[in-house]
């Protein structure tokens, strides 16, 4: 496992995939999921050329953030996010990507003010429809993004999904699909145009190709770079 070849060889991997699909390469961002990674493994990565990292769990968030690992990178947080917790994530990272009920919506928007900052977001999207994941159903999104939209401290700037977890090409791009046609619906349904809601959070290690090709704009990206992760107890993703 040499951490600097794998982050070379996804980022050839991503380049290739964008062009294949007539896109500009420097449309889509990998962003590294850095979840039960040391701070060695995260300055290591930094150190290769990452430029943003994901993660899950606001503890991990903490002591990354208090031991400054992220240095040289953006932050983002990608898992579940309990309303309980919105003080510790709100301003620390550049764009929350879990976004799924309004009632986290409104403690983030909340916390934003109180910190009088305004706080990237995105919306997810269960796009699969699957029980034991998070993310609004699809029916529920246009309401969801108009609540997001009158939320002062918070902009609204895409969507994100994680469909099944999926090791067969073509297997998830029906799922990345609809999700682009989701971004497009809520971009004609605003009525304001200075917001840029262009962002499409989807693709992990084993599809990142396939939502390239359906117009990803932010792929997710674990085990393909650090190797495969030690099995974490009670986790859905
Ligand atoms: C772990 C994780 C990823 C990356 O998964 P891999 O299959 O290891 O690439 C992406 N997104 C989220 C939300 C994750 O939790």
């Amino acid at each position: 496992m040499d951490l600097t070849q794998n982050v070379k060889a996804v980022q050839e991997k991503i380049s290739a995939a964008a062009i294949a699909a007539g896109r500009d390469p420097a449309s889509v961002s990998l962003c590294a999921a850095t979840k039960v990674q040391t701070d060695d493994a995260i300055r290591a990565a930094i150190a290769a050329g990452i430029r943003v990292c994901g993660e899950n769990r606001v503890q991990e968030l903490a002591a990354h953030l208090e031991s400054d690992a992220y240095a040289g990178a953006e932050v983002h947080f990608i898992g579940h996010l309990q309303t309980n917790k919105v003080k510790q994530v709100v301003g620390r990272v550049a764009l929350i990507h879990s976004v799924d009920s309004e009632r986290l919506l409104r403690a983030i928007d909340g916390q934003a003010q109180k910190l009088d900052i305004v706080q990237d977001i995105l919306l997810e999207v269960n796009v699969a429809r699957e029980e034991s994941k998070g993310g609004v159903l699809p029916e529920n999104l246009p309401t969801l993004a108009k609540a997001a939209l009158g939320c002062p401290h918070v902009r609204l700037r895409g969507l994100m999904a994680i469909p099944p977890v999926s090791t067969v090409s073509g297997e998830n791009r029906k799922y990345f699909a609809q999700m682009r046609h989701f971004l497009v619906d809520i971009i004609g349904k605003m009525s304001d145009n200075h917001t840029i809601v262009d962002c499409l959070s989807m693709g992990m290690s084993g599809d990142y190709e396939d939502a390239i090709a359906e117009g990803a704009t932010l792929v997710r990206v674990g085990t393909a770079l650090f190797g495969p992760r030690p099995p974490l107890a009670g986790s859905a993703h």
